[in-house]
């Protein structure tokens, strides 16, 4: 079904960046003129990652799907396309939900796994259940694995607004969780991933 979404035209627009495409070009003077950046990383040079590169991009048996926020696509120390750059078969799409048509990978309603936490509408597989599971058994070769990249509250509507068409093909998978460990909930931690 290649239905239009009536949604789209009110969403930002979208760019597709992978390894294949994207291309080493200067970047623009920040707005103060003065910070410089990487042309290859193009993060800041003095926290430049090029050097922790590897050499070539790995190859992975799963492909790597990452809808990224756009608001996150605008933080220079986005880990994102430190990703994209590493990953051989990772593909960044910027944008907010995914849906039929935004990616040629997921239109073929591959074999795929979805990382979030369960929410009393939406379970999910225990990621230790997975080798086991036939996700993994009988199809793990074609895996895609899909990612959302923003804050909690972002990564949660990108989730919520994906999800009709997610849920045509993918399984969500959640991270074990410790029920005796103590402290707040993973949404709000402020994980020093990040802010
Ligand atoms: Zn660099």
């Amino acid at each position: 079904m290649q239905g239009i979404d009536p949604e789209a035209k009110e969403e930002e627009p979208t760019h597709q960046l992978s390894v294949h495409s994207a291309t080493c070009k200067p970047e623009p003077p920040t707005r103060s003129g003065r910070r410089s950046i990487c042309s290859n990383c193009s993060r800041p040079l003095p926290v430049c990652l090029c050097h922790a590169l590897p050499a070539q991009p790995i190859q992975t048996t799963t492909r790597v799907v990452i809808l990224h926020h756009p608001h996150e696509a605008q933080h220079k120390l986005s880990t994102t396309p430190i990703l994209a750059k590493t990953l051989i078969n990772a593909t960044t799409i910027i944008g907010r939900r995914l849906r039929p048509g935004i990616s040629p990978v997921l239109d073929q309603s591959p074999n795929a796994i979805y990382l979030f936490p369960p929410t009393h509408t939406s379970p999910a597989l225990n990621v230790s259940h997975l080798q086991a599971s036939d996700l993994i058994r009988d199809k793990g070769k074609d895996l895609v694995l899909v990612a959302f990249d923003g804050t909690w509250k972002h990564a949660k509507e990108m989730v919520k607004a994906s999800e009709d068409f997610l849920s045509r093909f993918a399984t969500r998978v959640c991270l074990e969780i410790d029920e005796n460990a103590s402290g707040g909930s993973i949404y709000d931690s402020d994980l020093i991933l990040r802010k």
